[in-house]
This record gives C-alpha cells, sequence and structure tokens, in this order.
C-alpha cells in the first residue's frame, strides 16, 4: 500500500490508482470522494496539457509526461509538506463525462471460452473456434460515436430479429471487457513489442448487445447493428503504470503465435464483478483472455492501419471456464434456455426494462471503477 498524509474514506480511489478523468470543465483526479483538480497542482508545461476539459492531449503526450505527471501526483500525496497545495486543488464530487474523444473502436474476440460458448450456441453444427481464431485475435471495427460514458441510458434498440420483423430487441444483453486506450498516434503497423509506448490505459466497457438482431444479421460475431447502439465505458481512464503489479504471463498460446504477435506481453489479472440490478451475476477472470493487449494492437495496425490518439480497443467478452465466470448472458443463460434467478425471485434470460447492470475491477489495492446503465423501454 502507497502511504498517504491525505485521509481517504474506505470506497473510492486511492493513491495506488490515481486514474484520470473531465468533471465539468476540469481534468481530474478522484481520491476517495474528493476530485483532485490536476492543472492546479501541476508545473506549468504539464498543467498546460491538462487545462481543457479532455483528456486528448495529455493521451497524446506520450510516456514520459505520463510517467512524470504519475511521479508528481504520488510526491503531493505522500508528503505532507504539499498538504496546502493539494488541499486547495480538491473539489467535490460531480458527474463524470467521457474522458477524451474516442477516435476509432475496435472490439476483439479474445476469450477461448467465450468464442467456443458463442460458437456452440450459435453455431452448433459447425466447429465452435472459427477456423483462425488461434492464429490472430479476431476483431471488427466499432462505432466511435455510441461510445457513451458510464450512467448513460440504454434505449431497448429495434431491428429486424427476422423477415420483415422489425422490433425493439427482447434479447438485450451485456458484454464485460476490458478496453485499451491509445495515447500516442501511429503513421502504420506498431511492433507488439512497442505496445506501451502507445497504450496510456484501461477503462471497463459494456459492449450492449441485441441477440435477436446480431444473430439473424450475421452469425457469430454480428458485429453491426445489433452492436453500434451503444458502448458503455468506465469514466477513469487507468494508467498501466497503476497495472503493472496485476501483469501476469498470458496462456500458453499453441500453435505459436506468427512473428508480428510476439513478443506477447503481459495479461492483465484483474478481477471482475457483474451486478444485475446490485446482485452478482458473474466474476469474469481478466487472465483468462488468449490474446494480449500488445498482440491486439500490433494486429490491427498490421495491415498498415493508422493509430490515432483516442483509438479505443475493447478485449471481447470475458469469460472463464465455469459458469460463474461468463461474461455475458447468452452464456450464463445459455442462449435463454437456462434463465437466471435473482434475489427478489423474478428471473431473466435477457434484459428487462428498468434493469441496471454495473461491471466493476479491482486489482488488489487499485481500482478500475465501474461502467454502469439503466435500460430504458424502447420509445
Ligand atoms: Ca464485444
Amino acid at each position: 500500500m502507497t502511504a498517504t498524509w491525505l485521509p481517504l474514506p474506505a470506497t473510492g480511489f486511492g493513491p495506488e490508482t490515481l486514474p484520470y478523468g473531465v468533471v465539468g470543465d476540469r481534468v481530474v483526479v478522484p481520491l476517495g470522494e474528493s476530485l483532485l483538480d490536476l492543472a492546479a497542482v501541476l508545473p506549468p508545461e504539464p498543467a498546460a496539457l491538462v487545462a481543457g476539459p479532455s483528456l486528448d492531449p495529455f493521451l497524446a503526450a506520450g510516456p514520459a509526461v505520463w510517467a512524470e505527471v504519475r511521479a508528481v501526483l504520488t510526491d503531493l500525496l505522500t508528503d505532507d509538506r504539499h498538504r496546502s497545495l493539494v488541499e486547495r486543488a480538491l473539489r467535490p464530487a460531480g458527474t463524470p463525462r467521457l474522458p477524451f474523444t474516442v477516435a476509432d473502436y475496435v472490439d476483439f474476440y479474445s476469450a477461448e471460452q467465450h468464442a467456443l460458448n458463442v460458437g456452440r450456441i450459435f453455431r452448433p453444427e459447425a466447429p465452435a473456434l472459427p477456423p483462425a481464431w488461434k492464429h490472430l485475435p479476431i476483431g471488427y471495427h466499432g462505432r466511435a460515436g455510441t461510445v457513451a460514458v458510464s450512467g448513460t441510458p440504454v434505449v431497448r434498440p429495434r431491428g429486424l430479429v427476422g423477415p420483415g420483423d422489425f422490433r425493439p430487441t427482447d434479447r438485450l444483453d451485456i458484454e464485460a471487457e476490458l478496453g485499451f486506450v491509445v495515447g500516442v498516434p501511429a503513421a502504420g503497423p506498431v511492433a507488439a513489442a512497442d505496445w506501451r509506448e502507445h497504450v496510456f490505459g484501461v477503462v471497463l466497457v459494456n459492449d450492449w448487445s441485441a441477440r435477436d438482431i446480431q444473430s439473424f444479421e450475421y452469425r457469430p460475431l454480428g458485429p453491426f447493428l445489433g452492436k453500434s447502439f451503444l458502448t458503455s465505458v468506465s469514466p477513469w481512464v487507468v494508467p498501466l503504470a497503476a497495472l503493472e503489479g496485476a501483469f501476469v504471463d498470458p496462456p500458453a498460446q499453441d500453435p505459436a503465435p506468427a512473428a508480428h504477435l510476439l513478443p506477447a506481453g503481459p495479461g492483465l489479472d484483474l478481477a471482475l464483478e457483474v451486478r444485475l440490478n446490485g446482485h452478482v451475476i458473474s466474476r469474469p477472470p481478466a487472465s483468462a483472455l488468449y490474446w494480449t493487449a500488445a498482440q491486439q494492437l500490433a494486429h490491427l495496425t498490421a495491415n498498415g492501419a493508422t493509430l490515432r490518439t483516442g483509438d479505443l480497443y475493447a478485449s471481447g467478452t470475458i469469460s472463464g471456464d465455469t459458469p460463474d465466470r461468463l461474461g455475458c448472458l447468452l452464456e450464463l443463460t445459455w442462449g435463454g434456455t437456462r434463465p437466471l434467478t435473482l434475489p427478489d425471485g423474478s428471473t431473466r434470460s435477457y434484459l428487462a426494462d428498468g434493469d441496471t447492470v454495473t461491471i466493476s475491477a479491482t486489482a488488489g489495492p487499485v481500482s478500475l471503477g465501474s461502467v454502469s446503465g439503466t435500460v430504458r423501454p424502447s420509445p
């Protein structure tokens, strides 16, 4: 634990995490239940990067500046001679905004158990894993403009669920994922070994999915209208520097990956919890992700595709190999055939109007906060 002079309540972010977000027109660092106005405590040069209501300039500044700012913050919070400076810069809690401009959004499909389960549910007649799955991280380009901050209402989407049958989805689902936030742009391929020169940090992602729209449109991935209505992200970007204690070896990869996907880099051992109306329905294991963030970044740029500040790429639904560690209702209810029973006695195959889903994650003392959304009826 990092010792701090600052009295912090038991809940909220501590000095081990120091994530970044935007509340009102200020870039802030949440501490317990307060917010630290970042520009008010930094030296002039880095302060200029966080003077506006967005993380974009800070993300683009790169690893040396990211490390400098984190070192300044750690010093401020661990040496009580800075007490008056910090206390003058503390603000009351407020509602966070989407903290950066989402440039492009990519969603991968990198948890083996999830890919196996989805294949078995959607295409029982075919091999569960697509042929390329163990040779490269499969993904698709999503819709950056509908990535929204936690708390944004989830309006039940309408779509074609069969020939001529256009109506509100009745198979609205979640997908518990990690999202990697790109800071430094690239003009072409990024070597797997260089991923940390570009990736700043991590958010939690809920890739809301309409399974009936998805499966009529295109099985199994269905990356178009079954997904593009909304993707929610947690409001606090946790820097990779805070997560180094959670770096672990990824699962063994067999067959050996192609050269551009090596070195694999670390996996992340994060403990996720998925709550439906406050009740824990799953604890997906991030360490089960077969493909790493380094490999995903190397692959998505391998064809020369450029990278921009604010690019967001998500891991794909995180599922483990036991029924209490599955990252979506499609798997938790096995295609709706085994409904969940909630503590109030009600059952769910998929989400009902009024349901609230919250995904949270921790790694020891480090918190990733949470991403939450409540379902609203189709208008
Ligand atoms: Ca997804």
